[in-house]
């Protein structure tokens, strides 16, 4: 059987019917993926705000995946994502500070009204913990005592 109602006054209730089962569901995980299901929910949905994304990153399911809130993508992403030092002190997941930290994506960016990004390259480096180091590893023939294999390790 067809409708009575006219095609867009159908669309209109289904669009109320999606904010309304919306507004039931818990941010993380299950509208947190729903906005990013396809182009329609995610213009339909408000974007979760920081102090909703800073709530959410306590939840079990942010701290089973090691998820945290980003001040300026607003996003919740990886701890890996982020410099150490933003995940420490402060601005841990339970710190005082936690509304401050950034990813090292949104760092690298340039700010808005073309100042330079947070981060330089180099700072990049030195909050990634990135060096290269050799590493030679001999082993001795000789067995001491305790029946435990000597080993030395170069480092260059
Ligand atoms: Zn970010």
């Amino acid at each position: 059987m067809a409708s009575q109602r006219p095609r867009s006054q159908q669309l209109d209730i289904l669009v109320q019917l999606h904010l309304l089962i919306a507004q039931s569901l818990p941010l993380l995980p299950t509208l947190y993926h729903l906005r990013q299901t396809n182009h329609y929910f995610h213009t339909l949905l408000p974007p979760p705000t920081h102090t909703e994304l800073l709530a959410a990153e306590t939840s079990p399911f942010a701290i089973a995946h090691n998820l945290y809130a980003c001040r300026y993508c607003l996003r919740l992403r990886p701890g890996h994502t982020f410099a150490d030092r933003m995940l420490r002190h402060g601005r841990g997941r339970y710190g005082r500070k936690q509304g401050n930290r950034f990813c090292l994506e949104c760092g690298v960016k340039p700010r808005e009204g073309g100042s330079e990004a947070r981060y330089a390259l180099g700072d990049l480096a030195d909050n990634l913990d990135v060096f290269e180091l050799d590493v030679s590893v001999q082993t001795e023939e000789k067995v001491d005592e305790s029946d435990s294999l000597k080993v030395s390790i170069e480092i260059s």
